[in-house]
């Protein structure tokens, strides 16, 4: 793995919560965009060469919705960036590892994602994350 790709976090109310990040770091969020498969909104910013990825659900039945109904607002996931999101879950699985996902899917950010479970690595949602080949995201 070569670097922490982005912080994931769990929010309520994205527009405040833009706001509230905005000040804290000094710096706008680049971006937003819609993942319905994950029944996420997400906003994201830079900071030096990593990123923040603010997560809120689009409906009661997305994971975030269920995440902050268990353990309310706060840090979701950390996502290492991978040059080869394939060759790393083969070798975590060969690993004896945890993964909830066998199969890389496509996530926010022009990325090829995949999770690994919270109980393989003490309690972190961690998400291993690829640069996706061709560009399909949205900008605003
Ligand atoms: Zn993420």
């Amino acid at each position: 793995m070569k670097k922490i790709e982005h912080i994931g976090i769990a929010v309520k109310d994205l527009e405040a919560a833009n706001a509230t990040y905005n000040a804290v770091l000094g710096s706008e969020h680049y971006k937003t965009e819609t993942v319905e498969s994950e029944g996420v909104n997400t906003s994201f910013f830079k900071i030096g060469d990593s990123k923040i990825e603010l997560l809120a659900a689009t409906n009661p039945e997305s994971p975030i919705a269920k995440f902050i109904e268990k353990r309310g607002e706060g840090i979701h996931h950390l996502a290492f960036a991978v040059d080869d999101i394939k060759a790393e879950i083969s070798r975590l699985e060969n690993e004896g590892f945890r993964l909830i996902n066998i199969e890389p899917k496509t996530g926010a950010d022009n990325k090829l994602v995949a999770f690994m479970h919270p109980k393989s690595a003490n309690g972190v949602l961690v998400e291993l994350c690829q640069e996706a080949p061709s560009a399909n995201n949205t900008e605003s």
